[in-house]
């Protein structure tokens, strides 16, 4: 077995004939581009791709396979020419107005199942659609073709089933949380400490995904996995932390970083700085707050510290070279000319491979970011947070 880096969370921006897809997503983001940046550029193994139920996304998907560019492989998901997976994924939003993942193992699964939520769906060309039926529901209909059904950014209060929906998943589960839910997306504001407040998340599998809406994006958050090989089945198997398949790792951005972390007041603008749970704002008094993901979870957590279960695999923090003062296109160009991917350069370089390339003054941000050591303005309402120097 191995390690294998897994980004499952990313947006398709226009299909081949540069229709859109995902509105919000650059048009830049086309099946091929995303497939060769997320392989060349970021160094991963598989990507899930979760806008993939369209009829004009399937059509394309067919085609690279007549052609040879994609394989479907045996045990699921379908392989680039250049070596990457790709995982054919689809997110929609349930009756109870939060986004879910449903990812399937091949092409024909995928056409039945989006053959089987069209009915409930207005556009199917487009993504992220709203879907009149329940999570419950959504489930039955994926497991009836081989798909599992993560909940996205669950800790967001845009679309997040925690963040906006229900304080306990067991709400939409009397009977108990089914084994089928396997897992859940901490989305960018949330990290494993802070989800570990919540004890109904110990039995879940914690997976860390960009969400990337344009390429530069890929792989600011990821997974590793080990497991045999990079399949749809192998995936499953170490989400569900089967056969000695499992999560290893989780990377991703510092929850300060990320756009929802603190609540912020849309009436007068005011970013929470005080202790939290803020649900109303401190300065003005209003409720229209955008509650922010701590927030969130200081004010549903069973917990005031984590209590991760045994086996939680670490959290590991990474910075976005684009989030590093002073790395701008033209450096980023030239530290992956010097070291090939992002991951190397974020992880893997020392700090006097980074001086040779880029000066003592940037090479040293980037290994104090590494390290946690850079101070940060914390995001909130939509914006991302900062690095400061
Ligand atoms: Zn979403
Ligand atoms: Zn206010």
């Amino acid at each position: 077995m191995r390690n294998f880096y897994v980004d499952l969370h990313v947006h398709l921006g226009s299909n081949w004939r540069g229709a859109p897809i995902k509105i919000t997503a650059s048009p830049q983001m086309t099946l091929e581009r995303i497939l060769v940046e997320a392989r060349e550029r970021k160094g991963l193994d598989i990507v899930g791709i979760v806008d993939t139920l369209g009829p004009s996304v399937q059509e394309e998907l067919h085609h690279l396979c007549l052609k040879n560019i994609l394989q479907e492989l045996p045990g699921g998901g379908l392989r680039h020419k250049n070596g990457i997976t790709l995982i054919l994924g689809g997110e929609l939003e349930t009756r109870e107005g939060a986004h879910f993942i449903t990812y399937l193992p091949n092409l024909d699964c995928l056409k039945g199942f989006a053959k089987a939520v069209s009915p409930f769906i207005t556009n199917m060309n487009l993504s992220t659609q709203r879907a009149g039926f329940s999570l419950q529901r959504l489930m039955s209909m994926a497991d009836a073709y081989g798909g599992v059904v993560i909940p996205a950014h669950a800790f967001t209060p845009h679309k997040g089933v925690y963040g906006c929906a229900v304080r306990r998943l067991g709400e939409l589960f009397p009977a108990g949380l089914p084994p089928s839910l396997v897992g859940i997306e901490l989305g960018l504001s949330s990290d494993t400490s802070m989800a570990d407040r919540i004890a109904e998340t110990h039995q879940l599998t914690f997976l860390s995904n960009s969400d990337a809406h344009s390429l530069g994006k890929l792989a600011r958050e990821y997974n590793i996995i080990c497991c045999r090989g990079a399949s749809y089945e192998e995936l499953m198997a170490a989400i569900t932390c089967t056969n000695g398949r499992k999560v290893v790792a989780n990377y991703g951005l510092e929850p300060q970083l990320g756009k929802y972390y603190r609540s912020y007041c849309s009436a007068c603008g005011y970013l929470a700085q005080e202790k939290g749970p803020v649900i109303s704002c401190p300065r003005c008094d209003s409720d229209q707050v955008v509650l922010g993901v701590r927030d969130r979870i200081d004010s549903i957590a069973d917990w005031a510290r984590p209590r991760s279960p045994e086996g939680r695999p670490p959290y590991i923090y990474q910075v976005p070279l684009e989030f590093i003062p002073g790395v701008g296109p033209r450096t980023l160009a030239r530290l992956l000319a010097a070291f090939g991917t992002e991951m190397n350069v974020l992880h893997k370089t020392s700090l006097r491979e980074l001086i040779q390339v880029l000066g003592e003054k940037i090479a040293r941000r980037i290994v104090r970011a590494r390290k946690g050591e850079l101070p940060i303005n914390p995001g909130g309402g939509g914006k991302y947070g900062k690095v400061l120097t």
